[in-house]
């Protein structure tokens, strides 16, 4: 088999239904962010997903001001009852409890938002498909299909809804399928072990906090499993999800000695059963089991282009290190890839093309390189109890200290003309080097 790549992309009415511009693998947060942003484009975009919606994701729900603007970007409205809106932080640790409002940025909206995922990745992929994407659901991808001229990918196997092998074909293929992302396995694309790696549990109760306007974390995370108390690096979280439940969950990072030991579900059930009775956090309130998933942080698996293949979210290991937020950073960058795309598509040779799918991994690492560097140190740091004592000690009771730790770990200050926090951040994450 040898293909050529087509140097325009051609109208969809011509191709038959198994070819596409690009394959989008995915139809997660990232999967549909692409897809949105090249079918606008006029590109003709096939989006795979071996799920069928609605269905259940294990996350948090939680969505910080960086992700409202992804959203709003892409025009989805937040009127109907499914979003709640929160203002800010509620941080609790060393006998603190300390309320800190998003920043008012000019970049960013000061409001975060919550949804849960059981409709939340409905709603992107219909956006997409409104777009003109074409969506195929119960599609799972098996392996790519790699032109053996030329070494790249160019299509894609997968067993369809009716459990038949098919075949689908498009010069570039995006990875958009998660932290497994069996597709870049496959394309020889694996996990890098120097970089940071989270595990985190989730459930829901039914609960008086439900419409709780603050996102709230609990910074300490005892665990005695190995029979002395040791401080976990990582947190636990309480997001208000407005339908009558909490969600609630923790995560803890790979930096402690003891992370592949930990019990994840019998510590938030311990952790839990330690709250107010009258929050509900009971057995009896529990909707669903505790379930757990991976957190692939700061660029865990590259490089970010290859071969024809993007990888885009998860599957590209983009969760920040700093706070676990992965769902804005697959929006971002999934918005990033399909302008690369675009632009790709419309150069008139095979060579122009790639150079300027190269400016994928470049301008990802621009943007994001330095500032999860400061996120591997910051991991690195807090898997020493004793720091983490100390800064939950000696931090928290510190408000100014608080606000800047706020836009650090969230990401959120103004890109130029922003106070002297902001400059700090942005001048720290222009200094370290990005890898
Ligand atoms: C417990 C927990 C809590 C979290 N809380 C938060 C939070 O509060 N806020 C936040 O921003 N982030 C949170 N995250 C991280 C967030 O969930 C991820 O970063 C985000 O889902 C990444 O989006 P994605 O589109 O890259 O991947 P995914 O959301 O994983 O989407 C991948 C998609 O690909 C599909 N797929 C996989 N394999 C195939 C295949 N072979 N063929 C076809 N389709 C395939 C999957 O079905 C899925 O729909 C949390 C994660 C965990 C585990």
């Amino acid at each position: 088999m040898s293909e050529t790549a087509p140097t325009t992309p051609s109208a969809v009415k011509e191709r038959p239904e198994h070819e596409a511009d690009v394959i989008v693998v995915g139809a997660g947060p990232a999967g549909s962010t692409v897809a949105y942003y090249l079918a606008q484009a006029g590109l003709d975009v096939l989006v795979l997903e071996k799920t069928a919606f609605p269905r259940e994701k294990v996350c948090g729900d939680g969505l910080t001001p960086r992700a409202v603007k992804q959203l709003t970007a892409m025009g989805i409205s937040f009127d109907d009852e499914g979003w709640i809106r929160n203002r800010g932080l509620r941080i609790i640790g060393g006998g603190v409890r300390l309320e800190l409002p998003w920043p008012e940025l000019a970049e960013y909206p000061d409001y975060g938002l919550v949804r849960t995922r059981f409709d939340f990745d409905q709603i992107l992929a219909e956006n997409a498909v409104k777009a003109g994407a074409r969506l195929l659901e119960r599609t799972n991808v098996t392996e790519p299909i790699i032109d053996a001229r030329s070494n790249r990918i160019v299509g894609v196997r997968a067993k369809n809804a009716e459990g038949e092998r098919v075949t689908y074909r498009a010069p570039l293929v995006v990875a958009a399928d998660g932290n497994s992302s069996r597709l870049s396995v496959a394309m020889g694309i694996r996990k890098r072990d120097d970089r940071p790696m989270g595990v985190a549990v989730r459930t829901y109760f039914t609960s008086p906090r439900h419409d709780d306007d603050y996102l709230e974390s609990w910074l300490e995370l005892w665990d005695s499993s190995g029979g002395r108390e040791v401080l976990l690096p990582g947190y636990g979280w309480v997001f208000g999800v407005g339908d009558g439940t909490s969600n609630v969950g923790l995560g803890i990072l790979n930096s402690t000695a003891s992370f592949q030991d930990v019990d994840y579900r019998k510590l938030l059930r311990r952790w839990t059963q330690s709250m107010p009775a009258e929050w509900g956090f009971t057995e009896e309130n529990q909707q669903g089991g505790i379930r757990g998933a991976a957190l692939p942080m700061g660029f865990n698996r590259t490089p970010h282009y290859s071969r024809g293949l993007l990888l885009v979210g998860d599957a590209g290991g983009m969760v920040n290190p700093f706070n676990g937020e992965g769902i804005a950073y697959a929006m971002e960058a999934g918005h990033i890839a399909a302008d690369v795309i675009v632009q790709a598509m419309s150069r008139p040779t095979q060579q122009a093309r790639e150079r300027t799918l190269l400016a994928y991994p470049r301008t990802l690492r621009d943007t994001y390189g330095g500032y999860y560097t400061l996120g591997r140190y910051f991991v690195k740091m807090i898997g020493n109890p004793d720091i983490m004592k100390y800064a939950t000690k000696y931090g928290l009771p510190r408000p100014l200290l608080m606000r800047f730790t706020l836009k650090l770990l969230a990401n959120l200050t103004e890109p130029s003309q922003g106070d002297a926090m902001d400059r700090v951040i942005n001048g720290l994450s222009k200094m370290a080097p990005a890898a």
